[in-house]
């Protein structure tokens, strides 16, 4: 696997490559979850080309962004085991160029104001900001996103479109621990009794799954859903049950053929999101 910190030196390389490039965007910690990307693009027949930023611009909380966890030694040990080719790893000035002015400002519409949105005022700017940057810089193919963030790719896809951007957008479902928990960077941060509640996010996920089945009224689901979070120690900040494509809450579940819940709680300091596919 060869490590790029540079721009130019990254494109070099790629540019003299005859196999198509899959990438995958991280901010590192990595986890299975990451990995699976990248697997999926070598199974996909791609040179596989992994970038570790931690994005400033996509933080609105600083103390979030300060205490994001860095492990780059260990993940990179682990993109090698996962047969990734290339690891681009740039500075924030290789990303950011002093003078130059990169932010995207697309109308998004609704897709970057709901949920995420509402909470992370600017977390979608700073995140369509930095993967239209790398998307420039690494010119890949395809572009594999992980299902676990399911309104950023709501986002990329509206942005890929919007900008006309020739690369393909890949979803990869997402990774779980046993019991349930998705797997995320911020699940290190987690104390041993907010360890062992975490796993009710995804559990009531599923018991929405059920509700919605047996015909529950959606108001109803959603009422329940944020009591039983906070029966399980989690403080949750929205439960949604929404249309998978425009992201507006469905009122039946008659109304839309593609229906998704969607999930953020803290677990003591931690923030932590999930969703599920209902229908
Ligand atoms: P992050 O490092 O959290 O910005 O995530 C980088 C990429 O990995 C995003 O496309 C995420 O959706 C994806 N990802 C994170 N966690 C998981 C998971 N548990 N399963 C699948 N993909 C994931």
């Amino acid at each position: 696997m060869l490590i790029f910190k540079k721009v130019t030196d990254l494109r070099r390389w790629i540019g003299n490559q005859t196999t198509p490039v899959g990438f995958a965007p991280t901010m590192g910690a990595l986890h299975d979850g990451h990995l699976e990307l990248v697997r999926m693009a070598k199974r996909e027949g791609c040179l596989a080309v992994a970038s570790i930023f931690v994005n400033p611009t996509q933080f609105n909380d600083p103390r979030d962004l300060e205490k994001y966890p860095r492990t780059v030694e260990k993940d990179t040990e682990l993109l090698l085991s996962a047969h990734c080719d290339a690891l681009f790893i740039p500075s924030v000035e290789e990303v950011y160029p002093p003078g130059e002015n990169l932010r995207i400002e697309l109308d998004f519409k609704h897709l970057d104001k709901v949920m995420e949105g509402k909470f992370r005022p600017g977390h979608f700017e700073g995140m369509a900001t930095v993967v239209n940057r790398l998307l420039d810089i690494v010119r890949p193919h395809r572009l594999y996103m992980g299902q676990k963030d399911f309104q950023q790719l709501s986002v990329v896809r509206d942005m890929i479109h919007q900008l006309d951007l020739p690369v393909e957008l890949v979803m990869c479902p997402t990774v779980r621990e046993s019991d349930g928990l998705a797997m995320s960077s911020r699940n290190m941060r987690l104390t041993p009794e907010m360890r062992a509640a975490a796993p009710a996010i995804h559990q009531t996920l599923q018991w929405a799954k059920s509700a919605l089945n047996n015909k529950r009224p959606i108001e109803d689901i959603q009422s329940e859903a944020l009591s039983k979070l906070a029966a399980n120690s989690l403080r949750p900040e929205y439960f949604e049950i929404v249309d998978g494509e425009t992201l507006l809450n469905v009122g039946d579940h008659n109304e839309s053929d593609f229906i998704v819940a969607c999930t953020a709680a803290f677990a003591g300091e931690v923030r932590l999101i999930d969703n599920l596919v209902l229908k």
